[in-house]
Order: C-alpha cells, then sequence, then structure tokens
C-alpha cells in the first residue's frame, strides 16, 4: 500500500490518543486511504510511540544537564546502561546516563561504546564511579543487567510510557523553576 504520508500518521495517533480503538480509527482513515488495514495501523502507532518515548527518554536523562565522567554541557548523549534492545529497562531513567558525544562514542580511553580498551575504561569508571556517587543506581544495574526478557510492550504500554516520562519531566522542571 501507498506509503502513509506525515499529516495522516499524526492523524492517526491524534485519534487514538483521543480515545478511539484501532477500529475506530480506520474508519475515519479509510477517508485518505482506502486500503489501510488494522495491522497497518497497529505497526504505525507501535513505531510512532517507541519513537516518541526513545526521545522523551534521552530528554529526561540529559535534563542532568553535564556529562557524568567530563561534567562538560555541549553535545549531550543518553546513554542506555543495560542494551535498549531490552524493552523492560528501555525506557526506566535508572538505565540512563548522561554523557557528552565523546565519552559516549568517541574517547579512545573512556567511551561507553568503541573500541575494546575505550569500553573497557568505561567499564572501570562505572564501577569506580557508579558504585561510589550513584550507588543506588549502581546496585539496579548489578541486579538487573543480566536479566534477559522477552517482553514486547502493547500500543498502550508505551502510551503509559511516554505519559509517565512526560509528567516526571514536567514535575522536575517546576521543582527546579522552584528553586527546589
Ligand atoms: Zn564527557
Amino acid at each position: 500500500m501507498a506509503k502513509i504520508v506525515r499529516r495522516v500518521k499524526a492523524k492517526i495517533v491524534r485519534l487514538y490518543r483521543g480515545g478511539l480503538n484501532i477500529e475506530q480509527v480506520k474508519a475515519v482513515v479509510l477517508e485518505d486511504y482506502p486500503k489501510i488495514t488494522t495491522d497497518c495501523i497497529h505497526s504505525l502507532l507501535r513505531k510512532w510511540f517507541i519513537v516518541r518515548a526513545d526521545e522523551l527518554w534521552a530528554v529526561a536523562v540529559k535534563q542532568v544537564g553535564h556529562c557524568a565522567i567530563c561534567r562538560k554541557t555541549p553535545d549531550l548523549e543518553a546513554h542506555h546502561l543495560i542494551s535498549r534492545d531490552n524493552y523492560l529497562f528501555r525506557w526506566d531513567e535508572r538505565n540512563g546516563v548522561c554523557l557528552c558525544s565523546h565519552h559516549h562514542r568517541f574517547a579512545p580511553d573512556i567511551a561507553a561504546h568503541g573500541p575494546a580498551e575505550a569500553e573497557a575504561g568505561f567499564d572501570d569508571w562505572m564501577r569506580e564511579q557508579m558504585r561510589e556517587h550513584k550507588p543506588e543506581q549502581w546496585q539496579w544495574y548489578l541486579e538487573n543487567k543480566d536479566r534477559k526478557d522477552t517482553y514486547k510492550p502493547a500500543i498502550d504500554d508505551l502510551v503509559a510510557v511516554c505519559d509517565k516520562l512526560q509528567a516526571t519531566m514536567k514535575v522536575r522542571t517546576r521543582g527546579i523553576r522552584n528553586g527546589r
């Protein structure tokens, strides 16, 4: 079937967010795309909310405002301690560390992703610095890092993740504004 234009994608999300179920969404969108299927709407919604959850998670992790290793503030990125392939923890803030792009991907001595020496340096940093400065997060990581799971979130799970991240950030931003 024809590629769905962004305007219609946004419309599908809006309708679904507005409380329509997938069948009802389909009935409306049939005007634009007579051949659209519920499967297609389902996978479109799923992809859309995964992208949105990824964005929100990254913004939430970067709210700390500096690289955990060098404290620099430009070019910040959000690093997943436990691979993002594991949907159980992909949008868990405890699974995130704010790093500059250098320490996320490029530094030859300490980088979360890179050549073996760089990744070994990052592991050392985690063992020494996280244990000391972020003991709860370190503990959480140790308890969960080897957990394998085949959990695959449903669309409504993804919507809940997005709402939760958004609400957390709102509270935090308000706290900062009030000087807390
Ligand atoms: Zn850095």
